[in-house]
């Protein structure tokens, strides 16, 4: 099965992005730790009251720009009677300012599952700076991920939507993930995801991208 990852990094222009919106409050909690190393290493997590300002009136069914995914009544309702899985929970947005934005809008805070799926650091191309230390679980290379050309993991995914331990907040998307929504119609997942194969990290200029791509193992 193809594997893809979300990529917050291109530039759509047609959809708005949102930031949250003050009262901004951000704590720890368990989910923030590792659970075999103990260390902070998914960072903190937005609490209530979750309400956000938006830039444009074009709202997709993925809102991109805060610290996971927002989401339609129409993404909620596909991902249900499709019985995808990976979502924790869908929170309510309380609250959407913009301008010309009906404050009735409804849209979700999604909270993902992370789990354990093992990175193939032999065919995958990694560079980092060394850490100095290592986790098997949440970094098995023992290194901060700087450059990445093509993600290959040893297991299939286990979800279809999710975090893995092994690579920060990037969000993993199964192959039933991108049929599912895109037979549906939902908006603004076109050219914000990518195949694992190919993902690279930082995103480059074409001329860059095509060497990068043209110096890939095989
Ligand atoms: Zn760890």
């Amino acid at each position: 099965m193809k594997k893809y990852l979300l990529s917050v990094l291109t530039n759509n222009r047609k959809y708005t992005d949102a930031i949250a919106a003050d009262p901004y409050i951000v704590k720890e909690d368990e989910t923030s730790y590792c659970p075999k190393c103990k260390r902070m290493s998914f960072g903190l997590n937005w609490y209530p009251p979750y309400k956000i300002e938006v830039y444009k009136r074009n709202i997709g069914d993925i809102v991109l720009g805060t610290s996971s995914i927002i989401v339609s009544n129409k993404f909620k309702d596909v991902y249900e009677q499709n019985r995808l899985t990976g979502i924790k929970e869908f929170c309510r947005i309380e609250a959407v300012k913009g301008k010309g934005i009906k404050d009735e809008i409804e849209l979700y805070y999604v909270k993902l599952n992370r789990y354990d799926v093992p990175i193939d650091y032999e065919k995958s191309e990694m560079k980092g700076d060394d850490v100095g230390w290592q986790c098997d679980l949440c970094e098995p290379n023992g290194e901060l991920i700087r450059y990445v050309n093509g993600i290959y993991f040893k297991e299939e995914f286990p979800a279809d939507i999710f975090y893995i331990y092994a690579f920060g907040n990037g969000i993993f998307l199964s192959e039933r993930f991108i049929r599912v929504m895109e037979s549906n119609g939902i908006t603004n997942l076109k050219n914000n995801y990518e195949l694992c194969d190919s993902y690279i990290l930082p995103k480059w200029p074409k001329e860059d991208y095509e060497i990068a791509k043209a110096l890939r193992k095989p």
